[in-house]
């Protein structure tokens, strides 16, 4: 071996190394992150179950890294137990009238841990009978019927809504418009809370004036978006922004 073919040897052995380590890091840094991205994921369980729906709804949820998301059918197969544990957010796009007392208080349990609750469109009709939840969480109940002076409220399918920022929220400081429009199903004689901050409202006359808001609920961050029955809302850019947005800041990862 001359002095030249081993100091080209020795190069190659240098590049060899050098490539090998640079392997590694990169199969172990890949690694590392994956595993990073996993654990970082934000696990949010979606209820549904008893409203009808057209299901461009699980869009939604699809084509996000950072967020894991699981559905389950019903309230009551969601709340058997205790769930502080496994979901950092529940989103509730149930309809149902009532929910069994060992449920309710797995659900109340979920709420007063400081956990996020996201309320989309027909679950404002659920468990108009149950106090603590639509008068102190979510702020408000769609009637399924009339209760005392309070008429039944109504719905109305394929409405044009002109969707209006009032109030600035981190939730809708990303929609980059003042106001967006959307096509869907509106509710009108709500019962809403005097107290919730209302961040999107209209004027359309077949609708309540308050599209989404911020419960006055102090333990956990509760939103609430009266907009979520067909397509013309779920693929809908604004609103599917507006339901991201509302899913990480009340599980604390908006800034505010
Ligand atoms: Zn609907």
């Amino acid at each position: 071996m001359t002095e030249v073919d081993f100091h080209k040897e020795k190069k190659m052995t240098r590049i060899f190394i050098a490539l090998l380590l640079a392997i590694l890091c990169l199969c172990f840094g890949v690694n590392a992150q994956s595993v990073a991205r996993d654990n970082d994921k934000l696990r949010v369980l979606v209820v549904t179950g008893g409203g009808n729906y057209e299901t461009t709804f699980y869009e939604l949820f699809n084509g996000y890294n950072d967020l894991a998301w699981t559905e389950v059918r019903s309230d009551s197969a969601a709340f058997e137990t205790d769930i502080r544990d496994k979901y950092d957010v529940v989103v509730m796009f149930n309809r149902n009238d009532s929910l069994a007392e060992a449920a309710q208080s797995n659900l109340r349990l979920f709420v007063e841990s400081g956990k996020g609750i996201v309320v989309l469109h027909h679950a404002l009709g659920s468990y108009n009978s149950w106090q603590w939840w639509w008068r102190e969480v979510v702020g408000g109940r769609y009637l399924m019927k009339a209760d005392g002076n309070q008429a039944r409220s109504v719905y109305h399918q394929n409405e044009e809504i002109i969707a209006q920022v009032v109030a600035p929220h981190p939730i809708t400081a990303s929609l980059g418009a003042r106001s967006f429009i959307l096509s869907d199903e509106t509710y009108k004689g709500m019962q809403i809370s005097p107290d919730v901050k209302v961040l999107l409202s209209t004027g359309n006359m077949n609708s309540d004036e308050a599209l989404a808001w911020v419960s006055s609920y102090k333990k956990s961050k509760v939103i609430v978006i009266q907009p979520g029955h067909a397509r013309g809302a779920h693929l809908n850019l604004a609103y599917r922004m507006l339901v991201r947005n509302a899913i990480l800041w009340t599980s604390g990862r908006l800034k505010e």
